[in-house]
């Protein structure tokens, strides 16, 4: 199973948390689909397990693409990849550009699951975040998704905001889950390198997010998710009935993905490579054939390292027999060791699948952290 991402790098507006890469320039949006389809019929030779099962359009603000562009996009996707009859087709959006039109146009297209970026539907807090939508529009972008014939809807949510009080957090989780969505993603708010939240915490305009805020929000999100008969499957993401993000679940399960366009990164089993994270460098390295990205193959202590990091995060967790067979006996004991060092009521051991409990999971990067070899003589 392999997918391909797309990274759209524009944004009408820089929202104060966000180090993804994007321009809120427009300018360039012509040469970088240019450019795009350029990369698309290169990088043909990069996946060798067929058909693609998950095509996933992200950003930046997909959305600001219009109808005809995308189209002109997917026209070369589709001539030069071999794609599921049950390809799941996500594109993320932004939520002042959902009208009913534009979304029937995406169905028309093939797109069959949507990612609202909605973070809140509180207009004070949007403001806060420098989001460009209003609450209302939040809300009318879900509906109309809805009258468009989506019926797997995801929507985006941040948590951990000091600026939102406790009743403000619970009423945007009653919100979302009052409508027929599949899938949240609750991401806590962190202080990003180069970010506008990063600066205004430097220079004393803001203060940092409090701890005790993130710890409240988050059970109060694993309470309310539970209510809504939402299963956490992923520490940031939950899913109804079963309805999980395929392309994101098979990153997590480390299958091979193809990114494209500036800063999007692409894995193939033994290699990992990453574009360019400039828009212009990009468009310049394309159109004269200069290499647009770089390179590293992988170790096996960096796929042990990966294995680590990503299912530590996932309901699953990790599989101790699976670390026995594909890193060996050594890498066994340690993981096990590892964990009696921690607080045993931080995680269980089911059926030999190490899992993080609710309390665990706020723990999580630091577990991970602690069980990364540097070096193999480490062990
Ligand atoms: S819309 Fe998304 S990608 Fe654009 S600045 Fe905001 S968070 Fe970042």
């Amino acid at each position: 199973m392999s997918g391909i991402y797309i990274h759209f790098p524009f944004c009408t507006k820089k929202c104060i948390y966000c180090n993804f890469y994007s321009t809120t320039s427009l300018t360039q949006k012509d040469a970088y689909i240019k450019a795009l389809q350029k990369e698309i019929i290169q990088s043909t030779d990069y996946l060798s397990d067929v058909p693609i099962r998950t095509l996933y359009f992200g950003g930046g603000t997909p959305s600001l693409l219009s109808i005809k562009e995308l189209s002109i996009i997917l026209e070369t996707l589709k001539l030069h990849y071999f794609f599921d009859k049950n390809l799941e087709f996500t594109f993320e959006a932004n939520p002042e550009t959902l009208t009913l039109e534009y979304l029937k146009s995406l169905r028309e297209l093939g797109i069959n699951r949507i990612s609202i970026g909605i973070q809140s539907f509180h207009d004070s807090i949007l403001h806060f975040l420098n989001r460009r939508h209003h609450g209302e529009e939040a809300q009318m972008a879900i509906k109309n998704a809805l009258n468009a014939g989506f019926d797997n809807i995801s929507i985006d949510l941040i948590y951990g905001i000091s600026e939102r009080t406790g009743s403000m957090w619970l009423s945007d989780l009653q919100t979302a889950y009052s409508y027929p969505i599949t899938h949240l993603s609750a991401y806590a708010l962190s202080i990003e390198e180069n970010t506008l939240l990063q600066t205004k915490i430097k220079r004393g305009i803001l203060t940092q997010p409090r701890e005790e805020q993130f710890i409240e929000d988050y059970y109060l999100l694993l309470e309310e998710s539970r209510k809504a008969g939402f299963e956490q499957y992923e520490i940031s993401n939950f899913a109804k009935n079963k309805r999980i993000s395929q392309h994101n679940y098979a990153y997590w399960e480390g299958k091979p993905y193809l990114g494209l366009g500036p800063s999007a990164h692409s894995y193939n089993l033994q290699t990992r490579r990453w574009n360019v994270a400039n828009l212009s460098t990009y468009i310049q390295q394309i159109e004269t054939g200069f290499c647009h990205y770089e390179t590293e193959t992988l170790s096996e202590t960096d796929h042990f390292n990966e294995y680590i990091l990503l299912h530590l995060r996932t309901a699953e967790g990790i599989d101790i027999d699976k670390i026995r067979t594909r890193f060996g006996n050594e890498k066994e004991i340690y993981v096990r060791n590892y964990f009696l060092t921690i607080e045993p009521s931080h995680y269980t051991i089911e059926n030999n699948y190490y899992q993080l409990t609710d309390a665990g999971k706020l723990w999580a990067d630091q577990i991970a952290m602690n069980l990364f070899i540097l070096q193999e003589d480490k062990l």
